[in-house]
């Protein structure tokens, strides 16, 4: 479990998450063997995800998709108001070998982020907004300051250390209603003149708070971890959807069946009595 912090500006006029989110980054993209620019790519949807879920209402569920200006590639993240954060990169995106500079060729021109909320109502809110900065993190903030009027900013990383493990952090900036536009800019400014500081794993993320915008109160912990809905019920009317001589060869050859969750990689391999259950 990684730790997400909610806190608000002394003046209450923007609410601030800080996130630290490497387990949800060596979860979602430690041995998936992706090119590094799609690597990249889903690392800040993921930390942006987990970030968003400081800001969710009770019940919330939001469905983030990246569509690439060639519409086969599709990046895909989804996040809850308790904090639980899966996401994966389609076929088409696994399968592209991209630079880690390179991000413009899957978020060219016609790229765009489309949200779904669902807040346990039976309509589900449906926003699209394109994506013109091709880094998705400034592209997230521009769908929130666009199609939501919520002026939002957020600033993440996503680091290989030197032992090989992925290092995530993200900040999460969004103006309250009525706020000049003004301070947006200001509190970003702050931000980024620590840059350095912010992305060195070894400064706690509960320093942040007061470490950057001199935050000592109203500060809220909470915690932000991958999590899968998979399960092995849910995999085994797949095993009807194959072609029946394929279900008798592996009860000939007593070999099982595998199926390979997408989202988090999990492997599930039904035996050849369990074929044969299927076949009855
Ligand atoms: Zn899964």
């Amino acid at each position: 479990m990684n730790t997400l912090i909610k806190c608000m500006t002394s003046c209450k006029q923007a609410r601030l998450v800080f996130a630290d989110t490497s387990d949800l980054l060596s979860s979602g993209i430690a041995n998936r063997e992706l090119s590094a620019g799609v690597a990249i790519a889903l690392a800040r949807l993921l930390t942006i995800a987990g970030l968003t879920t400081g800001f969710m209402k009770d019940k919330e569920r939001v469905t983030y998709t990246i569509r690439g200006s060639q519409r086969e590639l599709a990046l895909i993240a989804e996040a809850d108001d308790m904090g639980r954060v899966s996401g994966y990169a389609n076929e088409a995106c696994r399968a592209l070998v991209l630079g880690e500079h390179e991000l413009e060729m899957l978020i060219g021109p016609k790229a765009y982020l489309q949200v779904i909320r669902d807040i346990g109502m039976p309509v589900r809110f449906t926003g699209i907004a394109d994506m013109p900065y091709g880094t998705v993190t400034d592209d997230a903030a521009h769908f929130y300051t666009q199609s939501e009027q919520t002026p939002t900013r957020f600033w993440t990383t996503e680091q290989w250390t030197s032992d090989a493990q992925l290092f995530g952090r993200g900040v999460a900036i969004q103006l309250l209603p009525g706020a000049p536009a003004a301070l947006l800019q200001d509190l970003m400014g702050q931000l980024e003149a620590h840059e350095r500081q912010v992305a060195d794993p070894n400064l706690p993320l509960s320093r942040l708070p007061h470490h950057l915008f001199g935050i000592t109160e109203m500060v809220t912990q909470a915690g932000v971890q991958w999590h899968c809905d998979c399960s092995r019920e849910l995999f085994s009317p797949m095993l009807y959807t194959l072609d029946r001589t394929e279900l008798e060869q592996a009860i000939h050859d007593s070999t099982s069946i595998e199926f390979v969750c997408h989202r988090c990689g999990t492997c599930y391999a039904f035996t050849a009595d369990e074929i044969a259950g299927c076949l009855e």
